[in-house]
């Protein structure tokens, strides 16, 4: 918190969110969406990680998401303990048309929890709802494990921007909640 003589009191909120999930299931491009209103219809991922920060406005005061994307580290298992530190917030992505990657979320959720210092709000999310005809996981099994680990839940499509924001924002609200009940 920043008090400026006879200015109005300041407050700066910078949350750090990492996206995570197997790779291909989507997350860079819900990210490219989310930020960029962009999509790539194949897009390759690059090898390091890379963030970028998004202001939101909650509540009427404005945050600062700096949203992470592992950047195909996964795809080497070999997200890095740094890549979580710090972070507050997590998109934890499975692609609805393949089950395998629904299969990974535990290993994905203690892989998180390993990582990180503190209790991260996190959403399970199951990208590529636009894929009905390919559907291998149905929205009651997204639910149900989602509730039975304590976790948001949301179904997207980075493709037809269905629900993109929201699940950025569910997190971004949730934490911005936690804060200004320890502030207050
Ligand atoms: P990442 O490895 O998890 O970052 O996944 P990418 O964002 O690179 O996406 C992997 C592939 O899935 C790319 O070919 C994307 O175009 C495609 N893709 C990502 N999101 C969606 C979606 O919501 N719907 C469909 N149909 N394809 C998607």
């Amino acid at each position: 918190m920043a008090f400026q003589s006879g200015e109005e009191q300041t407050q700066d909120y910078l949350f750090k969110i990492v996206l995570i999930g197997d790779s291909a299931v989507g997350k860079s491009n819900l990210l490219a969406r989310f930020a960029r209103d962009e999509f790539y219809p194949n897009s390759k991922s690059t090898i390091g990680v890379e963030f970028q920060t998004q202001k939101m406005e909650i509540n009427g005061k404005e945050v600062k998401a700096q949203i992470w994307d592992t950047a195909g580290q996964e795809r080497f298992r070999a997200v890095t303990s740094a890549y979580y530190r710090g972070a507050v917030g997590a998109l934890l992505v499975y692609d609805i048309s393949r089950r395998q990657t629904f299969d990974s979320i535990g290993r994905w959720l203690n892989e998180l929890q390993t990582h990180s210092d503190m209790n991260v709000v996190t959403i399970l999310v199951g990208n590529k709802s636009d894929l009905k005809d390919a559907r291998e996981v149905t929205t009651a099994e997204g639910k149900s494990l989602a509730e039975a680990q304590g976790l948001f839940f949301i179904e997207t499509s980075a493709l037809d921007s269905s629900n993109v924001t929201a699940a950025f924002q569910t997190v971004v609200r949730e934490i911005f909640n936690i804060l200004s009940r320890k502030v207050i």
